[in-house]
């Protein structure tokens, strides 16, 4: 399979459904019990329209009991990400949203989170780091920086960045600038934030200008702010795009003119993501098939784009350099079986 890059997905949006089933049947929890039926209450329909609050409210809370569980259903949500053919993946993850319904320990489930993922992806060849996700609507500024501190004792090295989620008309960027200036000046971590999906291109220029983003999900609003491409250019600031997902939830719900395709040919620095493949019922594969489909996207572009995307990783520059000759191979490899 041609091998990818991808630097935008949510672990939450990415489980194994037959392991969350497996798992709600032995918790006894409120879902269905048919399979079929039991795998629409989790995924977004194929073929609905474009729906954020359906979108939304397949993201459930409640799965885990126990400890076991949330490793159990990391290990082999991450097993099955190197079958959509990615070859290094910066998965990012809520600690938050494995802890909430049972109050864990959040240091204890970042541990056993990262655990769970290492051994999936020893066991199956993938490479990965991590992103850890604070959400606008479940934190204040000042609590995200209290966790943050302490998670730094934890000293996990694969951890390369934060991400800010959620809710980006209630809860703009700017209510987090304290959080994103502490961890600009710690200086353990990169930054990530999701911006400009469902708003204007103004919580972009917020993004960059205060709280130090390398990097912003989606972005899709810079279609309309010539002068922010511009800039994005010259700061060489990625846009992380998911065009499945923003069709779902109505970000951009008119696929074949979305912005992906001629933010590229203008040289404004893009990737291709997949965001919560498991709910959107959709995989990475599936968003290149539509990326091709709609923008006739040339073998040779596709590569680019995936070399460029080494270059928007939080990875060393030292890291860079063997990712893209261990990428190249992993190519090779592709044309030739396929030649
Ligand atoms: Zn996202």
């Amino acid at each position: 399979m041609f091998p990818k890059i991808e630097l935008h997905r949510h672990l939450e949006g990415t489980f194994d459904i037959d392991t969350l089933y497996d798992i709600s049947i032995k918790n006894g929890l409120d879902t269905p019990r048919e399979k079929q039926k039991f795998k629409e209450y989790c995924q977004f329909p194929k073929d609905h329209e474009s729906d954020f609050l359906l979108f939304l409210a397949k993201f459930h809370t409640n799965w885990y009991r126990s400890l076991d569980d949330v490793y159990k259903v990391v290990y082999n949500s991450v097993k099955k990400i190197v079958n959509e053919g990615i070859h290094y993946i910066e998965l990012r993850f809520s600690p938050e949203h494995f802890s909430l319904e049972n109050n864990f320990d959040r240091l204890e489930i970042t541990k056993i989170v990262i655990n769970a993922a290492d051994a999936a992806a020893k066991s199956s060849g993938l490479k990965i780091k991590y992103i850890l996700t604070f959400n606008r609507g479940k934190q204040t500024s000042s609590e995200m920086l209290k966790l943050y501190r302490t998670m730094l004792d934890l000293n996990i090295d694969s951890i390369v960045g934060v991400d800010l989620a959620g809710d980006e008309t209630n809860f703009p960027p700017e209510l987090f600038s304290k959080f994103f200036d502490a961890v600009n000046e710690i200086g353990v971590h990169k930054i990530d934030i999701h911006a400009g999906e469902v708003t204007d291109s103004s919580q972009i220029w917020t993004a960059i200008d205060k709280l130090h983003a390398d990097r912003i999900g989606h972005g899709v609003s810079t279609i309309y702010d010539e002068k922010l491409q511009l800039e994005l250019i010259d700061r060489n600031i990625y846009l992380c795009q998911c065009v499945i997902s923003n069709f779902q939830t109505a970000a951009w719900s008119d696929t074949p003119s979305h912005p992906i395709a001629r933010l590229f040919r203008k040289n404004v620095p893009v990737s291709i993501s997949s965001d919560d493949p498991t709910i959107q019922n959709a995989n990475l594969v599936d968003d290149y098939l539509t990326i091709v489909k709609n923008f006739d996207f040339s073998f040779q572009e596709l590569v680019k784009i995936n070399f460029n995307t080494i270059d928007a990783s939080f990875l060393s520059a030292d890291q860079k350099s063997s990712m893209k000759l261990d990428y190249s191979k992993a190519l090779d490899f592709f044309i030739q079986k396929n030649s």
